[in-house]
């Protein structure tokens, strides 16, 4: 095992930062609509120190960060944590997932941060649904505004992220497909994954991206293509002569895990090889210690899992996880 390359040979390049645990939504796969029992603020890595684990992690070959949360926009001044992300030696790749909502007032000041792209969660066109799924109102009008301001302030690529909801969205498959032909999105398809909170809905609503995908082929016929920037687990494909790409992540029909390049920094400062299971080790303490964090990161790192284990139905495999915004999805 050479530097950030795991017992399995996967090169580690791409961390993944999550900020807060709170969110601004309540999106029916992910958060509890109570909420969940919040970190208090002791508990949550402060910007200097969450700096601070990326410049132990670049010489090890850490290339890339993505702020993700809960919802990463709602913790105040974010730019500052990009712009000092941004100074550490070895980062070339800074981006953010976000579900959009506070994008439009923050757009301009994290681009000049350093935010070179971003992924924003979109599960419908309409409206009304998208309150629905959010289970928040004027979502929709907010996430609209928040998608006008990231072209016009030039993140690239911009992903969009659609949860597969049988029932509550599948039927506007070919509709959300048909985008790329116009904008240079990459709409991405992701199956619902099982947590704690929403074992009934991932059960009842689950639909694999190939059954999407075959929904998609009949709005015209598609072309694997190699996707943009920071492809991870997704696979892309294209319409003849489109402007964007479309994606499936498909944790569930077809585990990835052997693409895998990523580790997760829980906003607890917790370390986790993997978005599922129990394996995290604790970096809060020793880094408030002043300890040398690197033979943790080393030796957490050499048990990443070969895969994830996540079983239709069952909170198990997901590693007691209640909902995917505790590790930062
Ligand atoms: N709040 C931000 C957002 O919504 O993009 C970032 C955090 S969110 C946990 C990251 C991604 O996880 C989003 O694209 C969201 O749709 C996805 N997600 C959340 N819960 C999920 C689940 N149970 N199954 C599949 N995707 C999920
Ligand atoms: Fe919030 Fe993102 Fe989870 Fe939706 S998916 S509740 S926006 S963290």
């Amino acid at each position: 095992m050479t530097a950030m390359t795991d017992g399995f040979g996967r090169r580690i390049e791409y961390l993944r930062v999550s900020v807060t645990d709170k969110c601004n939504l309540r999106c029916v796969y992910c958060m509890p609509l109570e909420g969940l029992d919040w970190l208090r603020r002791d508990e949550i890595l402060t910007y200097e120190e969450i700096a601070g684990v990326v410049s132990v992690m670049a010489p090890l070959g850490l290339r890339k960060v993505r702020f993700t949360g809960g919802e990463p926009l709602v913790r105040r001044d974010l730019a500052e944590l990009v712009r000092m992300t941004a100074a550490v030696d070895g980062i070339e790749d800074i981006s953010l997932s976000t579900n959009a909502v506070l994008l439009e007032a923050q757009a301009d000041e994290l681009r000049e941060a350093g935010v070179n792209r971003v992924n924003i969660s979109l599960d419908s066109l309409q409206p009304e649904r998208v309150d629905a799924i959010a289970r928040r109102p004027d979502s929709f009008q907010k996430i609209m505004a928040g998608l006008d301001a990231a072209e016009r302030v030039g993140f690239d690529p911009i992903k969009i992220n659609v949860v597969l909801i049988r029932g509550q969205n599948d039927d506007e498959i070919h509709e959300l497909a048909r985008i790329t032909r116009e904008r240079p999105w990459h709409v991405r398809f992701i199956e619902l994954m099982p947590t704690g909170s929403n074992l009934d809905l991932s059960r009842d609503a689950y639909l694999s991206c190939t059954e999407a995908l075959e929904r998609v082929r009949e709005v015209d016929a598609l072309e694997p293509v190699g996707g943009p920037t920071g492809n991870g687990p997704a696979a892309y494909y294209r319409f003849p002569g489109a402007a964007g790409s479309i994606g499936v992540i498909t944790p569930m029909s077809h585990n990835f895990c052997d693409r895998c390049n990523r580790m997760r920094l829980t906003a607890d400062g917790h370390l986790r090889p993997c978005l599922f299971g129990d394996i995290q080790t604790n970096l809060r303490e020793p880094l408030r210690a002043g300890e040398d964090l690197r033979p943790l990161i080393e030796e957490t790192l050499r048990i990443k899992p070969e895969r994830h284990d996540l079983v239709q139905g069952s909170a198990s495999g997901s590693g007691g996880l209640v909902a995917l915004s505790q590790t930062g999805g």
